[in-house]
């Protein structure tokens, strides 16, 4: 019983994570690999050596000691190439940006507390990947990735909450819970434990086929060992708690996320709270919450809405259903009569809902009725009038209404910036589709220029290195385009898609196509070097099996 009280790596806990097909094939691959009735079952293989040829040259994980950092962050990498290549990962930057401004607190008050070393610090990835399912969830992966699933983002009531959840997703990792599980699965080789979590993700993604061959075998059994303790449990509370509290969040947040989903579970178990089956709400854990909360503050600034999360919550509730029918739900609720007699929050809420669901019906019309109403409504809340200011744009260049879009981010304070690397990355984003919705010359290069700055510091972002590479072919520089586009697909760990178009941009090269021959001498020896770099990551991720 009290083995299942684990969260992070069951495939309970991350049921929800909707994986694209490729990933079903990664179960037929387990199958094959192991070539037992039962092929998830590390525990039935626990005692027996994996005949893979590579396993002697492998960086051992069952020799007692945790598993190494880097190790680690290799399995991550392998787990996380998988989940950006599903469709129902979402990069949006609104909602990023967002999580971002919660996340990154967390990090420093982490790193300040010592709870962060600088080698994990260093070694591992600390990135949020977003994912349009609608249900309850939240999770931590090996290397530093962690799940956020829209549905959480639209069930809590403020930030505050929010870094509750992710403060203990984040402390389950620098505490190294992760490394110790792996650690137990004994000679499993990483290559077989990534194919296992990405296997459980899959089957449990489809309800008929991926559930009939791994529900009801040693399956299920071989997944709970990748539970975390009861005692894991408790110190990622504790020191979520710390951290969070320390990042300047009201404690009461881990209190009311706490009743949250207390009220949930008593609601409904329908699936809808992966999050609460994994983590269960035991008595235990919620006496320690309150008794952590400071005296004299009896719930006090508790569950405030703010306007800002209140929109925020409206857009993951459009992103994680954009059907008709939903966006229409959604435009009514925004007409019903009681609305004006609500809480502002709340009607923040409902007209963001509508606008941004009008704006995707591409009635624009409507969108600016609702958009004008929210922005009466939050003029005095700074945070609230970006929010309704980076709408009012990305409804403009929807409606291919350029000048409009212009004049927002013109008039925003950030709209203008000169540097790429400080600005906010929505604001940044949708001056570059301006730039790019209204043709060539001195607006794309300018954003190619705001967009270089920012991938500099930021050589991650997949989508900036995409949108580079769009600026710069709209400018005629396909040499570049095409490098950028490589570094796209290396930010999404996809070494081989990079290597193919490092080696098309060298072949542009040689047939002298690309223009300007001194600039290509300098565009020249960065792909190379950029090709012999990602070739060996390539080597080593092909080595990892
Ligand atoms: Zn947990």
């Amino acid at each position: 019983m009290a083995r299942n009280t684990g969260c992070i790596l069951t495939s309970k806990f991350i049921s929800n994570w909707p994986l694209a097909p490729v990933n079903r094939a990664v179960v037929a691959i387990v199958l094959v690999a192991t070539g037992v009735a039962a092929p998830l079952s590390l525990q039935a293989q626990a005692g027996a050596p994996v005949s893979t040829p590579l396993s002697t040259q492998l960086p051992t994980l069952g020799d007692g000691s945790d598993m190494s950092s880097s190790a680690e962050r290799r399995l991550g990498d392998r787990i996380a190439r998988e989940i950006f290549r599903d469709p129902d990962y979402i990069d949006d930057p609104v909602l990023a940006d967002y999580v971002q401004g919660i996340w990154q607190p967390l990090l420093a008050a982490a790193r300040a507390r010592g709870d962060l070393s600088p080698e994990l610090d260093e070694r591992f990835a600390w990135e949020i990947m977003l994912g349009r399912d609608r249900t309850v969830n939240a999770f931590a992966l090996p290397g530093g990735y962690f799940g956020v699933h829209l549905g959480l983002i639209a069930i809590v009531s403020n930030r505050d909450e929010l870094a509750s959840v992710l403060g203990h997703e984040l402390s389950h990792v620098t505490q190294r819970h992760i490394s110790r599980l792996i650690s137990k699965q004994g000679q499993q080789t990483p290559w077989l434990i990534g194919a296992m979590i990405l296997g459980a993700l899959a089957a449990s993604k489809s309800p008929d086929a991926g559930n009939a061959l791994i529900v009801g075998g040693q399956a299920v059994v071989a997944q709970n060992q990748l539970n975390f303790s009861r005692d894991m449990e408790r110190e990622a509370d504790r020191v979520g708690y710390g951290v969070m509290t320390q990042a300047g969040f009201e404690p009461q947040g881990f209190v009311s996320m706490f009743d949250k989903l207390q009220q949930a579970s008593r609601l409904n178990d329908n699936g809808a709270y992966p999050y609460l089956r994994s983590h269960p709400l035991t008595s235990e854990r919620m006496a320690d919450m309150q008794s952590r909360q400071p005296l004299g503050k009896p719930g006090a600034a508790s569950a405030a809405a703010t306007l800002e999360h209140a929109m925020i919550a409206a857009r993951a509730r459009v992103l994680s259903n954009p059907g008709v029918d939903a966006l229409r739900a959604l435009l009514a609720e925004a007409e019903g009569a009681k609305l004006a007699s609500m809480a502002a929050p709340r009607q923040a809420s409902a007209l963001y809902g509508a606008a941004l669901a009008a704006s995707r019906l591409r009635d624009f019309p409507r969108a600016k009725l609702y958009l004008e109403r929210l922005t009466a409504l939050v003029r005095a809340d700074e945070r609230a009038l970006r929010l309704s200011r980076w709408l009012d744009a990305e409804m403009a260049l929807s409606a291919g209404d350029a000048p409009r879009a212009a004049a927002v981010l013109n008039a925003s304070p950030g709209g203008r910036h000169e540097g790429g690397a400080d600005a906010r990355r929505p604001e940044l984003f949708l001056a570059v589709q301006l730039a790019l919705q209204t043709g060539q010359g001195a607006p794309a290069g300018e954003a190619a220029q705001r967009l270089q700055s920012w991938v500099a510091a930021h050589p991650r972002d997949a989508q900036a290195w995409q949108l580079l590479s769009s600026a710069y072919a709209t400018q005629g520089q396909s040499l570049r385009a095409i490098r950028a586009s490589a570094e796209t697909q290396v930010a999404l760990l996809d070494y081989p898609a990079a290597v193919d178009r490092f080696k098309a941009a060298q072949d542009l090269l040689r047939q002298g196509r690309a223009g300007d021959a001194a600039a290509d001498h300098i565009e020249a020896s960065i792909i190379d070097t950029r090709k012999r770099q990602v070739e060996l990551l390539l080597k080593e991720q092909t080595l990892d099996r």
